[in-house]
């Protein structure tokens, strides 16, 4: 049905496309399109998620982006998400600071036959469209792994570590400690504390794992932390307290700060998971909705059609094979002087 596609050309007075341009048609009004990111302290979302989103989308046809950034604020993402329905979106692509609370933007959205695709994080209760990640749980498993292995050829196998997860309301991060648990368990390696960062905050994770080292000090060998953020925190923490020798620390996101720790020895890997198929997927997916097209998944999330993509382990022997040779940094970016 192209019938978002006619509505648009007629409504401007004009009949100057019939429709096979995508959504926004070629003349008349453009057809908005709602973007909800949750938080701004994880670089990826302003920088890479949304003007990949908008690039992709305004490709595709004559779209508006009504964008809004929740600040981690649930509270908040749910009047972006009214403001927008209000302001007429088509398609709603939403990026939940909640999984659970989310769940009454998604009905909001129904009531308007607002399609809505969930966006990086999985929104609980049903309801979507489609839903476009990466293995999430895979990602866990990486970072676990990565750390068993590293510390086991240091002859830490049966080493101490803290275990920094990411924020409680986010059902990523419970599938990232679910697969990281799936290695640490199965691996000699003691758990000698572990945390669920409030908000994905770098600053509480730092606070966190000072209070950490005040109680166990050296025995800490190893820091599970669950993206780059929170590693940054936890290196803070350690670099304040002298640690030495200095633990093996994960990551996740390849940010540029994460990379940077790596060349430099101060974090031992990142996980590299391709922005730009992520966001330029959702885009295509949401022109396919607005033209009111059933988008197919390659496979199914709780009933929802998915795609899920697949996430790379960066180490300092592979930053040039992967993040460098996917174009995500250059090389003068990484070794710009911090
Ligand atoms: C994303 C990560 C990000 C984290 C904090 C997760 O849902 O998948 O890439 O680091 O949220 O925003």
């Amino acid at each position: 049905i192209a019938a978002v596609a006619f509505g648009a050309a007629l409504a401007a007075g004009t009949l100057t496309a019939c429709g096979n341009e995508g959504g926004g048609g070629s003349g008349g009004e453009a057809v908005k399109i709602g973007l909800l990111l949750p938080e701004t302290k994880t670089a990826r979302y302003e920088a890479f998620d949304k003007p990949l989103f908008e690039e992709k989308l305004k490709s595709l046809g004559n779209y508006e982006v009504v964008y809004s950034n929740a600040d981690q604020d649930a509270a908040k993402q749910q009047q972006q998400a009214e403001s927008a329905l209000a302001a007429g979106i088509k398609v709603l692509v939403l990026d939940p600071v909640d999984a659970a609370s989310a769940g009454s933007i998604v009905n909001a959205a129904a009531a308007q036959d607002v399609p809505v695709v969930s966006y990086d994080r999985l929104i609980a209760g049903g309801g979507l469209d489609y839903y476009v990640s990466f293995d999430n749980e895979k990602v866990g498993m990486l970072q676990g792994t990565a750390l068993v292995d590293e510390l086991t050829s240091r002859g830490k196998a049966d080493g101490g570590i803290l275990m920094v997860n990411g924020s409680p309301t986010d059902s990523n991060a419970a599938q990232f400690k679910k697969g990281a648990h799936t290695a640490i368990d199965a691996s000699n390696l003691k758990v000698l504390g572990e945390f669920d960062t409030p908000d994905w905050s770098p600053d509480k994770a730092q606070t966190w794992v000072e209070g950490q080292i005040s109680q166990h000090g050296d025995a800490i060998d190893g820091v599970y932390a669950a993206n780059d953020g929170t590693a940054g925190g936890a290196v803070a923490a350690l670099k304040a307290a002298n640690a030495d020798p200095w633990p093996v620390i994960t990551g996740q996101d390849a940010e540029l700060a994460g990379i940077q720790r790596i060349v430099a020895g101060d974090q031992f890997m990142t996980v590299y998971k391709a922005i730009k198929p992520e966001a330029e997927l959702a885009a295509t997916v949401a022109d396919q909705l607005a033209r009111g097209e059933t988008p197919e998944g390659k496979t199914t999330v709780e009933g929802t059609p998915s795609t899920l993509l697949e996430p790379v382990v960066v180490t300092k022997e592979n930053v040039m094979d992967t993040v460098v040779a996917d174009g995500f940094w250059t090389v003068d970016q990484i070794c710009t002087a911090q």
